[in-house]
C-alpha cells in the first residue's frame, strides 16, 4: 500500500474513534510521522500505535496525540505552551503549527537532540528545547496558556499547576503501569477543575536526575 493511502486511513480511523478538529486533522495529515522513526520502524509509522525511539521510549500513538492536542486546542489560548516529554518530537511539532510559542523539555539528551533535529528537518522554528527534569516545568518562561505532558507521574506535580495561566488548562496522563487516566486541569484563578478523558498507557514521568 503506498505511503498516501496508508496516511488516508490513519485520518479515517482518527475520525472514527471521535476526532473531529479540522485544524488537527490537518496538521496530522502534513505532519510525516515517518521522519520521526528509525529507518526500520519507518513502514510501521501510519500505523495508530506507539512505536519504540529507544531509550526505552516511545513515540506516542497518533490518536493519542490527537485527542491530546484537540483538547487543548479547542479549551482556549495556545499562545504560550508547553510541553514536558519531548521525546524525539513528533507532539512537539504537531502542538507547535497550532500555538504561538512551544516550550519543550526532555531528561535524555540524545532524544532531545532528535527532537532538535527532526524539528529543523519539518522548518519548524517557533520551539525552544531544553535539556532538563520538567517535572520543575519551565518557571522562567511561564505562565503557560497550555501545558501538554506526554509522560505519567503518579500525583499530578504542583510546579506545573503553579505555571499554568488563569485558564490555562494542563493535560497529563496520571498513575501508574497498571491504571492511567489521561486528566484535563482548567485553572480558574486559585481553583483547579478535574476532567478524566480517557484510559491511557504512557511511559512514566520520572523525577530528578536528567541523563546524558
Ligand atoms: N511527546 C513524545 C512522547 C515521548 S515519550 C511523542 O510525541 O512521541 C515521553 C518522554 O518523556 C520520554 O522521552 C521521556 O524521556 C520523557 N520524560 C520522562 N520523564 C521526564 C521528566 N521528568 N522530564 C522531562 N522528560 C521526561
Amino acid at each position: 500500500m503506498t505511503s498516501q493511502r496508508t496516511r488516508e486511513r490513519l485520518l479515517g480511523r482518527l475520525m472514527d474513534q471521535g476526532i473531529r478538529n479540522m485544524q488537527v486533522l490537518d496538521v496530522i495529515r502534513s505532519t510525516p510521522r515517518h521522519i520521526f522513526l528509525d529507518e526500520a520502524l519507518s513502514h510501521r509509522a501510519y500505523e495508530d500505535v506507539a512505536l519504540p525511539i529507544g531509550h526505552n521510549q516511545t513515540i506516542s500513538q497518533p490518536y493519542i496525540v490527537a485527542r491530546m492536542t484537540e483538547a487543548i486546542v479547542s479549551s482556549g489560548s495556545t499562545e504560550r505552551v508547553l510541553e514536558v516529554g519531548s521525546g524525539c518530537g513528533y507532539q512537539t511539532a504537531v502542538i507547535a503549527r497550532l500555538a504561538g510559542k512551544v516550550y519543550s523539555v526532555e531528561r535524555i539528551k540524545p532524544l532531545l537532540d532528535r527532537a532538535r533535529a527532526n524539528l529543523r528537518t519539518l522548518g519548524i522554528r517557533n520551539v525552544d528545547l531544553r535539556h532538563s527534569d520538567g517535572t520543575l516545568g519551565w518557571p522562567e518562561k511561564g505562565p503557560f496558556d497550555a501545558i501538554m505532558t506526554t509522560a505519567a507521574p503518579q500525583v499530578i506535580p504542583e510546579e506545573l499547576l503553579q505555571q499554568l495561566a488563569d485558564g490555562g488548562r494542563l493535560i497529563i496522563p496520571v498513575g501508574g503501569d497498571e491504571h492511567q487516566e489521561l486528566k484535563l486541569v482548567t485553572r480558574d484563578g486559585n481553583e483547579f477543575h478535574e476532567q478524566t478523558l480517557d484510559l491511557v498507557r504512557f511511559v512514566p514521568l520520572l523525577r530528578g536526575q536528567v541523563q546524558h
